[in-house]
């Protein structure tokens, strides 16, 4: 399988060499050339397989030979070892045909650990065998830090520096990460908000000449394609379970750099039968405007209760915009290029091939509480906020409702505590491997928001495993 950027002036790559890629030096993200396809027969023979037998039969045929079918096999087996519940995603009932895919049973609580946890042992897989030592670098607002860390905190050829806002990542987020005391983990604390992480990312990705010789900077944000790969399983899981393929399925998805939701589109470009697929989102609304109404046009960033889907700009929405514009890199090309201005227009085409997938809905922070207590009060089931805005979402845009509609609940509520105690419910205790966890020591480095001290830093601890 060759993969192919979006704005279609970057060379082809190699499944290996994307693992190791962030974006295409043309500035566009990496897609498969064709995606393959199942027939119903084939997705239906897959009834009652595990999830990890089922992540084998559909992530395969994205694999290339560098790694083979027992590798691969191995490789789910060891990412999905760690969860704490056999089903790795299971299915509960809130309604009539209404069902919540539980995806925060891995390590951290949330649903990157689905992708995270793959990704780390792939790595470790192919660096091995290569022979090759990589440094990642991060960028975080709470989830992806955590869970990046935890995917490659035991891959003795990777350094990990994931960069966090100094003071605005909840208490539960940041212990995640600071409290893993490994020689290869790196915490920065950076003196600004999750932009200037990012931008310094993004800095350090383009330009990589403060590594040392032989060293590249490898991306675990979800421009990395392998983070998209892993998620489209649980559509084909969470579909099988309740009668899939031969009934239709809908999907609602709280979202914020459209990676979740695009890997659900994937799954039905490959075959599943799908319905509606709702993009939720919280007041970082860019999404919405843009699916109802043309507006993808940038706003400032509002803090919400909700923080995992606090964005401006979605970046893998150009993914689907590919698609969109029939998979011409140049008009991709064209389209950023206007963006420049803080807005851009789609085409009537486009717009017409969005909608026909993809239905939206936003939510603010009261209406979201709300939600919370209201299907508490009703099933006796916490949503943590991103999850609630999903629900609501699903109910607002629902079209048929003999359709089982399957909302993502993408972290535990005990990961947001503070917006439960806001709504007036008692917030459930940590799983009880992380009940120490405001005990245990932290490893940080809080730096100044400067590039050279971030390299400097960087320098100095990749060092030390050469
Ligand atoms: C990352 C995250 C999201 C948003 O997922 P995207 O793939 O960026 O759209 C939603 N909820 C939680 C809890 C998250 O951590």
């Amino acid at each position: 399988m060759k993969y192919v950027s979006t704005r279609g002036d970057a060379p082809a790559l190699s499944f290996e060499e994307v693992i190791l890629t962030g974006l295409a030096t043309d500035g566009g993200l990496y897609v498969p050339e064709s995606l393959p396809s199942f027939s119903q027969e084939e997705i239906a023979s897959w009834a009652g397989l595990s999830y990890q037998e089922l992540a084998f039969k559909v992530m395969s045929p994205f694999v290339d030979s560098v790694v083979s079918d027992d590798e691969l096999k191995s490789i789910i087996e060891k990412a999905y070892a760690n969860f704490r519940h056999d089903a790795i995603a299971p299915l509960i009932q809130i309604g009539h045909n209404e069902w919540i895919l539980e995806l925060f049973q891995g390590p951290t609580l949330a649903f990157k650990d689905f992708a995270l946890q793959f990704l780390g042992h792939l790595l470790d897989h192919i660096l091995k065998q290569r022979d090759q030592k990589v440094v990642v670098m991060g960028a975080t607002s709470g989830d992806t830090g955590s869970a990046a860390i935890e995917g490659c905190r035991r891959c003795g050829n990777i350094d990990i520096f994931i960069l966090h806002p100094y003071q605005r990542v909840s208490d539960v987020q940041r212990l995640q990460m600071t409290t893993i005391l490994a020689d290869n983990v790196h915490n920065i604390a950076l003196e600004g908000n999750f932009d200037d992480c990012q931008s310094m990312v993004k800095a350090s990705f383009r330009d990589q000449s403060f590594l040392p010789d032989g060293r590249q900077l490898v991306a675990v944000n979800s421009i990395n394609w392998v983070r998209i790969m892993a998620q489209i399983v649980y559509y084909f899981y969470a579909s099988l379970a309740l009668g899939g393929p031969y009934r239709t399925v809908s999907f609602s998805v709280p979202t914020g750099n459209f990676g979740d939701i695009f890997a659900g589109y994937l799954a039905k470009q490959m075959g599943l039968p799908i319905d509606q697929l709702i993009v939720a989102t919280n007041a970082n609304d860019i999404l919405h405007r843009c699916i109802s109404n043309n507006d993808h046009s940038k706003k400032d960033l509002q803090h919400s209760l909700s923080p995992s889907m606090d964005i401006m700009v979605s970046s893998n929405f150009e993914r689907l915009l590919f698609d969109a514009y029939g998979r011409q890199g140049a008009s991709i090309r064209q389209l950023m290029e206007d963006f420049k201005s803080g807005s851009m227009r789609l085409s009537d085409k486009a717009m017409e091939m969005i909608q026909s997938h993809f239905d939206s809905y936003c939510l603010d922070d009261d209406t979201t509480l709300g939600v919370i207590v209201d299907v508490f009060g009703k099933t006796g089931y916490l949503l943590d906020p991103h999850t609630a805005i999903g629900v609501e979402a699903s109910k607002q845009k629902r079209r048929h409702t003999d359709t089982p509609m399957i909302c993502l609940a993408t972290a535990h509520p005990a990961k947001f505590a503070e917006a439960i105690e806001k709504a007036g419910l008692k917030a459930p205790a940590l799983p009880h491997y992380m009940q120490d966890l405001f005990e245990r020591e932290e490893s940080c480095e809080v730096l100044a928001n400067d590039m050279a001290t971030v390299h400097g830093f960087i320098q100095k601890n990749i060092l030390r495993t050469l």
